[in-house]
């Protein structure tokens, strides 16, 4: 396909319509160059326009009318940085990067000239499909019957994929769980409770992995606490604020808000979800909604209730297994729990919490594995890279589980470590808990093998 050219798209100075990069965000970067090392795709590259300083240079500039915001090179960056928030994490200065690229992308969304088919595809995958929770559940029942009918073996035998050029996203599919968790549906008590939590669901662990939520629910009834899933909740809405699309992402948190109000009128229940990448979304509900009138204030009390369950589980103290689990563990940080939200001792104090289990620390562990949303469907090579590298560094560890703490990560280490032909299996934090507690039913198995198309059909 021919890549436009600056002279084939009209000339737009400046940001211009809502969600504009805040200006005092924008200036607030020194040009230190501190974020470099830490940035994926700068490490890969070794580009100064790769890089988080390069970016923000070239949002100032378009900002100040000398970079035009339809330069294809504006366009390829914004796009092809990962927004895994590692430069925010270690700027000194307090740039908010996340914010900032994402509504760079919102100004793209507005002003970019698209082919209608995708405009189209964008609003069917990201908009309809995330826009409800229903829909999701309906299509992950589809690959259900596909993966398990036998037909999934038979397209692989045949390389019908591959014929279609979708082999490599049909391996990307992880065995999905053999019932989804619908909200409203199942919940769990503790023997004796002191606390009471809600967990969001989200789109991914509440379908594909929906086992990893049900051991969720056993390890907090485990550590004295009654588990409800609030009817009603839909997509945390990452994904259209990773793709610029606010306005879809807004109308998701007010119908979440909606829902875990109606749940827990009194609002203090701590709102506890599995998935890194969700919860930096709903922690960050408050900064979404802060123009909405209706809806500002509760999205911020909203906000300030949200816990990762490897933060949840540390601040109440956890309950020790009572016997030893051996095994031996590395541990992939996902982007949006270690830098977005910050935690890196909690979920670490988790594992130290299991007798028997060894950690074995891999380098560079919050180097982004490529996942990103959907950045390793729409920019394989870049992904691919990112995650070979993280899966080598997995390997070396000699570790035979690779513990995470998020979906995208899961099922992006699946694939690299396939790649590699590693034999190391994936679980999320709380399985591995779960394990040790004992309390997981005959069927649950860890999330993933690395070996794709050598794991059971029924994980998870
Ligand atoms: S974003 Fe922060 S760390 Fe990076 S160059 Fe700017 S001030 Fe320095
Ligand atoms: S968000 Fe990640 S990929 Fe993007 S500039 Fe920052 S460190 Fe680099």
């Amino acid at each position: 396909m021919a890549v436009a050219s600056i002279t084939d798209l009209p000339v737009t100075r400046g940001y211009s319509g809502p969600d504009q990069p805040d200006d005092d965000l924008l200036r607030a970067c020194v040009h230190c160059g501190m974020c470099l090392p830490s940035c994926p795709t700068y490490r890969m590259t070794g580009q100064e326009a790769s890089s988080p300083r390069g970016r923000l240079w070239m949002m100032k500039s378009v900002a100040d009318g000398t970079l035009d915001l339809l330069d294809p090179a504006f366009d390829e960056q914004m796009y092809q940085c990962l927004n895994c928030r590692a430069c925010e994490a270690v700027c000194p200065s307090g740039v908010h990067y996340g914010p900032l690229v994402e509504a760079a992308r919102a100004q793209l969304e507005q002003h970019r000239p698209r082919p209608v088919w995708q405009r189209a595809a964008r609003e069917i995958l990201i908009g309809w499909l995330f826009g409800e929770a229903n829909r999701m559940r309906g299509l992950v029942a589809a690959t259900r019957a596909y993966q398990r009918s036998g037909l999934q073996a038979l397209v692989r035998r045949a390389g019908l994929a591959r014929m279609v050029g979708m082999a490599d996203l049909e391996e990307m599919l992880p065995p999905v769980a053999a019932r989804s968790l619908v909200p409203g549906q199942e919940r769990w008590r503790a023997s004796v409770a002191t606390d009471r939590v809600m967990l969001f669901n989200t789109c991914m662990m509440g379908t594909v992995f929906a086992d990893v939520n049900r051991a969720a629910g056993r390890v907090m009834a485990r550590n004295g606490c009654d588990v409800d899933v609030p009817a009603g909740q839909q997509c945390c809405g990452a994904l259209q604020v990773h793709a610029g699309m606010l306005g879809p992402a807004r109308d998701l948190a007010r119908r979440n808000i909606d829902a875990f109000e109606a749940a827990d009128p009194d609002g203090t229940a701590p709102i506890v979800l599995t998935a890194a990448g969700c919860g930096a979304a709903l922690k960050e509900y408050g900064f979404l909604l802060k123009d909405d009138p209706g809806y500002a204030a509760r999205a911020e009390r909203f906000s300030a209730r949200v816990r990762d369950v490897t933060e949840w589980l540390a601040s109440t103290g956890i309950v020790a297994p009572d016997r030893p689990y051996p095994v031996t563990v590395t541990y992939q940080e996902p982007c949006h729990l270690a830098h977005a939200q910050r935690l890196t001792a909690e979920p670490r104090q988790v594992l130290a919490a299991i007798p028997g289990l060894r950690l074995i620390e891999m380098a560079e562990s919050s180097l982004c594995c490529g996942s990103a949303g959907i950045y390793n469907i729409i920019r394989r090579p870049m992904a691919n890279d990112l995650g070979d590298r993280k899966a080598a560094h997995a390997a070396r560890t000699g570790a035979e589980v690779v513990v995470t703490a998020n979906p995208g990560c899961a099922m992006q280490l699946r694939t690299s470590l396939g790649r590699a032909g590693s034999p190391q299996r994936i679980m999320h934090i709380v399985e591995v808990l779960d394990a040790a507690y004992g309390d997981e039913p005959e069927s649950a198995a860890p999330l993933a093998s690395g070996t794709p198309g050598a794991m059971p059909g029924a994980v998870v």
